[in-house]
């Protein structure tokens, strides 16, 4: 891009003509409907916002077991505030981790059922470090197709000579990989990363084969599993537990902390080996201050009731299935997604923006998603359920959605909606 006055105003333009302009609001929680239920401990806040002054039930947030507005962290949240005061003022390794940071890598550590876990301040800086301390000149990085762009930056940060993207899903190609690399560059190492639960599809990683073939070759496995933790698999254990597979299968295991545990941050988990190297080498664990300690604290609540009220993951479970029998009933062309992300793909972005502008009219916060965050010819809304919706929200949302997929859906395809 050319440092000319207009050159930015002209590519912007450019967005705007290929209707990609990103836009963001300001969006609040509306209070008086998360007071209303507080006193019941068993009753989660409903996901209501208020945007430009109208109300809205939001179907887009990755506060899947409706914790982030939940009293028990705000409380934790100010009560370290007020002890240990609001920023960390330095790096883990200067002066910055403190004694919630401590307590919660444990915590971590024993949730996840590794030998450590490592605190990181985002997800993204959690992927990027894993592969740069992980990843020699030499060895090989793996990942599948339709990763999240954190891995897919961490793939490059990771600045190996050798990097490839497999297809979706495909635990066969990879493994051919391995073998190729192994064969051709026996002294070197290999690195795969996967998403557990693909962001923007839902569906869940091959994990079993994957392991498999890492292990059969000596490669790192890695698994962001930012939405699998906490709603899938027993006790919230995610999609790692959810296959039956462990620590060995899994060695490296990242989770993010602002989506289902409803705060901010994340963490690596694995060996007492691993998690070392990467206070070592890990480049965006070493040179940016450490997360606030209120944040932690607030995780640390979180996590006791991701662990103790089971009942957020089966309302969660329930209200996808219910989603997915009426959309389906109504002709909806629902993606194999078996956890809290349903996506319905309208192809055309234009055609994604309208639906998503029709469900904002009937009252439904449903952002349209649009490339490069997913290929060309899959705008799509995102849907997200989460324990805190009510049944009557998530009927209310087919309807609307059933509405604007009969008026955007791709011409081939409209006339089988609304049966
Ligand atoms: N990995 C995946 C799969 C994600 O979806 C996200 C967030 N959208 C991240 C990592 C980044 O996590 P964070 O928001 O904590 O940076």
């Amino acid at each position: 891009m050319r440092r000319a006055p207009e050159a930015l105003a002209v590519a912007l333009r450019e967005v705007d003509a290929r209707r990609l302009r990103r836009r963001r609001v300001v969006a609040a929680p509306v209070r008086a409907e998360i007071e209303a239920l507080a006193p019941d401990p068993r009753a989660a806040a409903p996901p209501v916002l208020a945007i430009d002054g109208r109300r809205y039930v939001n179907f887009c947030s990755n506060d899947y077991l409706g914790l982030a507005t939940h009293p028990a962290l705000a409380a934790a949240m100010a009560d370290c505030a007020r002890l240990q005061g609001a920023g960390a003022g330095a790096s883990h390794l200067v002066s910055g981790h403190g004694p919630e940071h401590e307590a919660l890598e444990r915590e971590l550590a024993e949730f996840t059922g590794r030998e450590r876990a490592l605190l990181f301040s985002t997800g993204y800086m959690a992927n990027l470090g894993v592969a740069v301390a992980l990843a020699d000149r030499d060895d090989l990085v793996l990942g599948d197709r339709l990763n999240h762009a954190s891995l897919v930056d961490a793939a490059l940060l990771a600045r190996t000579r050798h990097s490839l993207r497999y297809a979706h899903g495909d635990a066969a190609a990879a493994r051919a990989a391995l073998a190729t690399h192994a064969a051709t560059s026996p002294a070197a190492g290999a690195l795969m990363l996967t998403d557990g639960v693909f962001s923007m599809d839902g569906d869940l990683a091959p994990l079993p084969a994957l392991a498999a073939a890492a292990r059969e070759h000596g490669a790192w496995l890695v698994v962001d599993d930012a939405h699998g933790l906490g709603t899938l698999g027993p006790g919230g254990g995610g999609s790692v537990a959810h296959f039956g597979l462990g620590a060995d299968d899994v060695p490296v295991l990242v989770g993010t902390l602002g989506k289902a545990f409803g705060s901010f941050g994340a963490f690596v988990a694995g060996s007492a080996e691993l998690i070392e190297w990467l206070v070592q080498r890990a480049r965006t664990y070493i040179y940016t201050t450490a997360l606030p300690q209120p944040v932690a604290a607030a995780t640390r609540a979180a996590l006791r009731l991701v662990v103790t009220e089971s009942w957020r993951r089966e309302k969660l479970e329930q209200l996808v299935g219910r989603f997915r029998s009426l959309a389906i009933a109504r002709g909806l062309p629902l993606l194999d997604s078996p956890t809290a992300i349903q996506p319905v793909i309208f192809g055309a972005e234009s055609a994604a923006l309208e639906a998503s502008e029709a469900l904002r009219a009937a009252g439904f916060w449903v952002g349209a998603i649009r490339p490069p965050t997913v290929p060309p010819g899959t705008a799509r809304l995102r849907i997200t359920l989460s324990a805190a919706h009510r049944e009557a929200d998530v009927d209310a949302l087919v309807d609307a959605l059933a509405m604007a997929w009969a008026r955007h859906a791709p011409p081939s395809v409209a006339g089988r909606a609304l049966r």
